[in-house]
């Protein structure tokens, strides 16, 4: 039985491996678990709990030797600075309540993060006093709006014009007609090329250019962002003590079956009453129902068999994920106190946006600084592979800032396109994909079941990958009576 995923929101180890001896959930039954997860991200072991406390048999696969997928801290670089998800919002309460439930504390970043003043704005290699932008002569924006910085433009375009105001049904096909390009919209309402390429395409964070979003997703982002910013309380921006990346291993420690690491999927067979995987290394499993966290851009390299629905398939096959490529810096002197600016930046080049770390036992200490180069410049920086793409960032950045010269040491070059778990850092909508696909991604394939981040409709990122698991343990269980 399907549960739909609008009236679901609006509602509301080892298994004996080929070899191997199996641990406690499995030794009390017949060693074949009752549901396989494939991922040992948020959503997949989310989805794991919720089943185990249903009482069924669940065996977790990860394919790498980590738990936590885009949850991922750099526990080797000077203060444990996040790779992947970094902050949780006062609206995320799934992620609050599995924090508060696995032991792992929360706490307000507000002022490590945003404390130190606005971040300094870059352009075409010379730095640009916020105060100096509305009249520079390279800002694009029309008269009314010359007074935003590029990073504000786009969001402020969106929410003044976006034709209909219930955000939060993005996904329904009575907005289909809205399923345009960004660059569309905003060049409708005036925006022109320039502004449109340094606002929406520089630092981008859905798709790669404002021709491959679509306006409905993001209008699902600025839904997200508004509830986020309207639930009240004094400002809240969270991250977990030690990194985000406790959370997940708090909650792979909470399962009561097995969890194998390095278990590469690359084939599922779903049938009407059961589910197969084979893994790299041969393994095969069989279990009453599969579930299925895999991003879609890491799904499209494993054989299903039999294939999904046509429309379901595209799906899988095209959405697209943002490239995002990371160099970590740690810093040999404070050069933003020599050269008195803030360290957080927001260039037009392959530093994208750069942001101090200030996670260790002293809030005020800087103890590295991340460049984040996304969409095109990310896809330049992986051409170049990690060190040339590290000693290229580490130049920009010296050219921007004279003061920072011999003082950047790479710690890290972290790309998400490149990494074959992930294949980018979060699912994007094109233009005319809501209205095809929105509605058919996450429907169950026979006794294959699918959760993950790209399978959320009312929340986004972290609290999206947990509500895609809600969904899917019910659905599972409805499936298996
Ligand atoms: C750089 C970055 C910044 C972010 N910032 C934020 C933020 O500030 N706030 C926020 O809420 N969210 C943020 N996110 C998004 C958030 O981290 C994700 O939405 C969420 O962690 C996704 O969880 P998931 O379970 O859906 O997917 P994943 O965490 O990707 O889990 C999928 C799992 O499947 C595994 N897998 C993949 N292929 C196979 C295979 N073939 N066989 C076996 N296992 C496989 C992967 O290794 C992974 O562990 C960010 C993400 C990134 C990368």
């Amino acid at each position: 039985m399907t549960v739909s995923r609008r009236d679901f929101m609006i509602a509301s180890s080892s298994v004996l491996a080929a070899t191997g001896v199996s641990r406690a959930a499995f030794a009390a039954g017949s060693g074949q678990p009752d549901v396989i997860v494939i991922g040992a991200g948020l959503s997949g072991l989310g989805t794991a709990l919720a089943l185990e406390e249903a009482g069924l048999r669940v065996l977790v696969l990860e394919g790498r030797e980590r738990v936590g997928g885009r949850l991922f801290t750099l526990d080797d670089v000077p203060g444990n600075p996040e790779a992947g998800g970094n902050t949780v919002a006062p609206a995320y309460g799934r992620v609050i309540a599995a924090g508060k439930k696995h032991g792992v504390e929360l706490y307000n970043i507000v002022a490590r993060a945003f404390g130190h003043g606005p971040q300094e704005l870059f352009i075409d290699g010379g730095h640009v006093p916020l105060a100096d932008w509305p009249k520079h002569p390279r800002n694009p924006f029309p008269e009314a709006l010359k007074a935003l910085p590029p990073w504000a433009f786009a969001d402020a375009m969106l929410k003044q014009h976006l034709p209909f105001k219930d955000l939060g049904r993005w996904f329904d096909p009575e907005f289909a007609q809205y399923d345009i390009s960004v660059y569309d919209f905003l060049a409708a309402h005036g925006a022109s090329d320039a502004a449109i390429q340094l606002a929406y395409d520089t630092n981008i964070s859905y798709g790669t250019t404002a021709h491959d979003v679509s306006l409905l997703m993001q209008a699902g982002v600025a839904q997200w962002q508004i509830v986020n910013r309207g639930a009240g309380g004094p400002p809240f921006i969270g991250a977990f003590k030690g990194g985000n990346q406790r959370l997940p291993e708090a909650m792979a420690r909470a399962l009561k079956g097995d969890l194998q690491k390095g278990k590469r999927v690359v084939a599922i067979g779903a049938r009407p009453d059961g589910a197969e995987v084979t893994c790299e290394d041969g393994t095969r499993l069989r279990a009453k129902a599969v579930v299925c966290s895999m991003p879609l851009a890491t799904l499209r390299h494993v054989a299903i068999d039999p294939l999904p629905p046509a429309v379901q398939n595209a799906a899988i096959r095209t959405i697209r994920y943002v490239p995002i490529t990371q160099v970590h810096i740690v810093p040999k002197k404070k050069y933003w106190e020599s050269d008195g600016l803030n360290p957080n930046m927001w260039t037009d080049g392959i530093a994208g946006t750069v942001y101090a770390q200030r996670f260790g036992p002293d809030p005020d200490e800087v103890m590295s600084v991340t460049a984040w180069a996304r969409g095109l410049d990310a896809q330049y920086l992986d051409l170049l592979g990690p060190e040339a793409a590290g000693r290229a960032v580490v130049a920009e950045l010296e050219r921007l800032r004279p003061a920072a010269k011999g003082a950047l040491k790479v710690a890290k070059v972290r790309s998400w396109a490149t990494d074959p778990f992930a294949a980018g850092v979060w699912s994007t909508f094109g233009p005319g994909e809501v209205k095809a696909f929105a509605s058919e991604i996450a429907k169950p394939h026979g006794r294959l079941f699918f959760c993950g981040e790209h399978t959320a409709l009312a929340s986004r990122g972290m609290e999206g990958a947990l509500e895609s698991a809600e969904r899917a343990a019910v659905e599972v269980q409805l499936a298996l009576g």
